[in-house]
């Protein structure tokens, strides 16, 4: 069967149980051949295809007939397209033609090999038909009592589905053709089977009422086309209604978690599985458990690793009987190659330098993609399977993009809220992703989408612009919660609500807050307390500048060393009265990307205390090795300046942790902190500087080096404000009352729908 449809109207349009029914009906038969016939340009098509609820066209008539294009490659079909290219004056022509008429107003959309106005019916003069028709050898077609096109002689949208249908060598008895206004007329002219949808363009239907071959539905849109598909019997005796079992029975879970880590670790012992507490470097897996804490069922989705080979695995287990009774972990079954694909290798490689605008270093592979989807589907699927009727799903980050696409499809029901943990950069740099269109229209199914600052929720709407059309719903000022124009990555105003076709999404910018109990917890064990008073003692002659930061190039620890070397340069003062103290947490061995970084590291800390280094000195202390957390802290209390400089980073924690163990311990350190990490937009009372910037980064240490301790302590206490104001609890319950805030915009936007069908 080839489904030759319009879309507007038609295909688009009609009840959403209709809608999902067709659009699953068309997917799961790859023997329908799908058709897109439309009034639009082929430019407002391609938003269409990054919809992952709707299916995929196999060819795509637009332009009222003027272009035909592979709907996979977008490449035009040269047979046909060719021919019509021949016969076309060319948009100059015909503008400059018709210039002088008065009434006509050409369309400000995307348009090809035709030229689109806008008039009444009394502007189609004799004089128009006369250049239209004579002098340009064109045809002119007018629709819905305000649309007019010039078209190339004989082109329409009938004529070249027609020519499709031969160029293709179908059966024209296997052809149902489908819309609802007078634009569609002529493909209701070429002896296919026919169905003008409920509520068509009266023209149309008086048009076709003597044939047989047309059926006029009752159901607008999407149900009238299943109607036909019914009454002319094109899916044979089996009919339609056994093609929907891709939408899920619903499970209990109120609330589904979907992250990539379980809430505790499991360690092989013994060929045996043992689970313990996790050791979460950052307290969000406590906070997100803490929402379980009512006695509403919940599962939290991870991936666990399960190599198969006749071994039983166990989807369900419990969490914390005691304490998260209603709770349980829904594992998704996966190798350890895919894990080593999925997570270490695709994620690090091609999206989280994409993500951090560092585009030149990502590496895109199809097949990783191929393993991408593969495991996002398998997350959707177990998520479908925990989620009750009207869930809430809260999926976390970018590794998991693709699960609102598969989920939206298979739970229609469910509110999806989205938290991005990472930085996310503008449309310049995020448009570098092969597969941008995909990943926008998967996270256009959510209801939610937060990041951590304006800035990153701003981008976002910068890339969607490009992939789809966005309507700003509305804006809210970022002051005085965020920097405006103090730093590289603050904004005075950003988008909170956007909708694209009939949703509407919510954006927030939560930044992710600390567990200050964690904190304070390690300044009162005694072994930390002894920690820290050793270690006054052995920094009581020098200054003490830390920095601490996972081994990566967005961190800029190549540019933080250089820049030690010139300070050491530069105030020679400061030699032997000062320590940088380097704390770099090695990547897994499975993330290669890491190693040349690495070594020139090792090569920068090696040359600077060749060269500076006196008896009794080291000028940078370097430990290529991970702290736990309480001692860390131990350090943060004793740094005089912390100096955090990445390139880039969605938020950094360690900024909060130093100024949270100052600010326990009324301390009057400094933080120095590079302008582009996403905690600058937050934290008032840091210093500021530009990491690429080598003299700022200087200068802005040694000011740090320097500052009268008075100013450092307010400094310290300005910026501990905000952090124990906004810990992990608050961002936790913050998000989740933006996403009960779209639940009841929602039941409004669809009370809205229900007054005014959208359907022509
Ligand atoms: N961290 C740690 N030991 C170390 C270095 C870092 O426990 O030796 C923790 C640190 O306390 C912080 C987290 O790792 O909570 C790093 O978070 P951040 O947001 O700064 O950086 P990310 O690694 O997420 O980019």
């Amino acid at each position: 069967m080839l489904l030759a449809t319009d879309l507007d109207g038609t295909f688009l349009a009609g009840d959403p149980d209709s809608r999902l029914k067709l659009y699953q009906l068309v997917a799961s038969h790859p023997e329908i051949q799908l058709v897109f016939v439309t009034g639009r340009g082929l430019e407002n098509v391609l938003p269409l295809l990054a919809d992952p609820t709707l299916p995929q066209p196999d060819y795509i008539i637009c332009d009222v007939g003027g272009t035909v294009v592979d709907g996979h490659t977008q490449q035009p079909v040269q047979a046909i397209q060719g021919e019509i290219d021949n016969i076309w004056p060319g948009e100059r022509l015909v503008e400059d033609a018709v210039a002088h008429l008065d009434g006509l107003q050409r369309q400000e959309v995307p348009q090809e090999r035709r030229c689109s106005y806008f008039c009444t019916e009394d502007a189609i003069s004799d004089e128009l038909r006369k250049i239209v028709e004579e002098d340009l050898n064109c045809d002119l077609l007018y629709s819905s009592n305000k649309f007019l096109d010039v078209l190339p002689r004989g082109v329409n949208k009938g004529r070249t589905l027609k020519n499709l249908v031969e160029h293709l060598e179908i059966d024209p008895s296997l052809v149902l053709v489908a819309g609802d206004t007078l634009n569609d007329l002529s493909l209701f002219e070429q002896g296919y089977h026919g169905v003008c949808v409920g509520a068509s363009e009266r023209g149309l239907l008086v048009a076709t009422e003597h044939s047989t071959r047309v059926l006029h539905a009752d159901a607008p849109g999407c149900g009238g086309i299943l109607e036909a598909i019914e009454h002319f019997g094109f899916l044979g005796t089996k009919g339609i209604d056994a093609e929907t079992h891709d939408v899920l029975e619903p499970g209990k879970s109120d609330l589904v978690i979907v992250y990539h880590r379980l809430p505790y670790e499991e360690i092989e012992e013994n060929g045996q599985i043992i689970r313990r507490r996790p050791k979460s470097p950052n307290g969000i897996i406590p906070t997100l458990l803490s929402f379980f804490a009512d006695d509403k069922p919940g599962s939290w989705v991870a991936w666990s690793i399960h190599e198969g080979k006749g071994r039983s695995f166990e989807t369900h287990t419990e969490v914390d009987a005691e304490q998260y009774p209603h709770l349980v972990a829904a594992r998704v079954p996966l190798t350890k190659k895919e894990v080593d694909i999925f997570y270490k290798r695709f994620s690090k490689e091609a999206f989280w330098p994409t993500l951090h605008t560092f585009w030149e270093r990502a590496n895109f592979r199809e097949d990783h993609w191929e393993v991408f989807l593969k495991v996002n589907r398998a997350f959707a699927e177990r998520t479908a399977r925990e989620a009750a009727e009207g869930a809430t799903i809260w999926i976390h980050d970018y590794n998991l993009w693709m699960v609102p696409a598969f989920l939206r499809e298979m739970r229609p029901d469910v509110t999806i809220a989205f938290f991005h943990h990472t930085y996310f950069p503008s449309a310049d740099v995020f448009n570098v992703l092969p597969w941008r269109k995909q990943i926008i229209g998967s996270l256009m199914q959510c209801d939610v989408i937060g990041f951590h600052i304006p800035r990153q929720a701003e981008n976002f709407v910068d890339v969607a612009r490009g992939v789809m059309p966005v309507e700003v719903k509305s804006k809210v000022n970022c002051a005085p919660r965020f920097l405006t124009y103090g730093c590289a990555v603050g904004l005075d105003e950003m988008t909170s609500e956007i909708q694209v076709y009939d949703r509407r999404i919510r954006l927030v910018a939560h930044p992710v807050g600390l567990d200050l109990n964690r904190v304070s917890r390690a300044l009162d064990d005694p072994g930390i307390q002894a920690k820290m008073a050793q270690l006054r003692y052995e920094f009581s002659r020098t200054k003490l500048i830390l920095s601490v930061e996972r081994l990566d190039y967005t961190k800029g620890i190549l540019e933080k060393l250089q820049a030690y070397e010139r300070l050491l340069e530069e105030h020679d003062e400061l030699q032997a009265k000062v320590s940088l103290f380097m704390v770099c947490v090695p990547a897994a061995q499975e993330m290669t990307i890491y190693r040349k970084l690495q070594t020139q590291i090792e090569q920068a800390v090696g040359r600077i205390n060749g060269r500076f280094a006196k008896v009794g000195w080291t000028p940078v202390q370097f430990f290529f090795r991970a702290f736990p957390f309480e001692e860390l802290v131990a350090y943060y209390t004793v740094a005089d300046v912390m100096w955090i400089t990445p390139l880039r980073d969605g938020l950094n924690l360690v900024a909060k942790e130093y100024i949270a163990a100052q600010g326990m311990t009324e301390g009057n350190g400094v933080l120095v902190l590079s302008e582009f990490a996403g905690a600058a937009a937050e934290l008032r009372g840091a210093v500021l500087a530009n990491p690429y910037d080598q003299q700022e980064m200087v200068n802005a240490c040694y000011l740090g080096l320097t500052m009268n301790k008075d100013e450092a302590r307010a400094r310290i206490r300005e910026a501990f404000d905000i952090v124990s104001h906004f810990d992990i609890q608050q961002w936790g319950e913050d998000f989740f009352a933006a996403v009960k805030d779209s639940q009841s915009t929602l039941l409004e936007f669809d009370a809205d729908a229900v007054k005014k069908p959208k359907v022509a």
